[in-house]
């Protein structure tokens, strides 16, 4: 481990530092996934340790920080990306949880022709819980900023959503949840009643019955 001294300036990013994306794909560090900015996997969908420790998840930020720093790695596509700060080395710290994307599958029960899933056919169910992986944390990790997108696939068939509602909400983070509003989940009713959701993203896309037939492809 490369050490740097306290009043060190260094580059950083808020998401390697505290954020965590939880992918169908894998768990990285952020959203960004555009083959030229990205963050690479911590870990592929079946490469996620089951003996995993909140020391494993700092372990895969430090390394980040570290490669963000190191002036020859130019392979690493978060050099190029715009969102890196200069910062104090006093100021970093990886076991904190910030801004949390839930999206662990991309199972729905719709098929909705604007969806790239849709199009690519890549409906895919959970092949790790983003459960197991979050409860490394706990309230005095989570920053007061602390927010989640949860737009898994479709969260109302998730088996385990009131759990990961519960964990939200004991952990005071804010949630933003898309659903396609097809199934009413008593979860959802009641974290959206005690602002546990703070915003509930549904698509009112088709205003008939026929175009909602023909945009959502099925007949809800
Ligand atoms: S530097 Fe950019 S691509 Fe890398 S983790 Fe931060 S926001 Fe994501």
């Amino acid at each position: 481990m490369k050490s740097y001294a306290p009043h060190q300036i260094v580059k950083s990013c808020s998401r390697i530092e505290s954020g965590l994306r939880l992918a169908h794909d894998g768990v990285r560090a952020c959203t960004f996934s555009t083959g030229a900015v990205e963050a690479p996997n911590y870990w592929g969908p079946d490469e996620i340790p089951l003996n995993l420790t909140k020391q494993m998840i700092v372990d895969k930020r430090r390394a980040l920080f570290e490669r963000l720093n190191d002036p020859n790695d130019n392979d690493f596509l978060c050099r190029k990306c715009t969102h890196w700060v200069e910062k104090e080395y006093k100021e970093i710290r990886f076991d904190q949880l910030e801004f949390v994307n839930v999206a662990h599958f991309s199972a729905c029960n719709l098929r909705c022709n604007y969806c790239g899933f849709t199009k690519n056919n890549d409906f895919k169910k959970e092949k790790y819980s983003a459960l197991n992986i979050l409860k490394h944390f706990d309230a005095k990790d989570v920053t007061f900023e602390a927010s989640v997108d949860f737009n898994a696939g479709e969260p109302t068939l998730m088996k385990d959503l009131d759990e990961h509602l519960i964990f939200f909400r004991e952990n005071k983070m804010r949630v933003r949840l898309y659903s396609n509003g097809i199934i009413f989940s008593q979860a959802v009713y009641d974290a959206v009643k005690d602002g546990t959701i703070t915003w509930l993203i549904i698509s009112v896309d088709a205003g008939t019955p026929s175009t909602y037939f023909k945009t959502k492809k099925s007949n809800c």
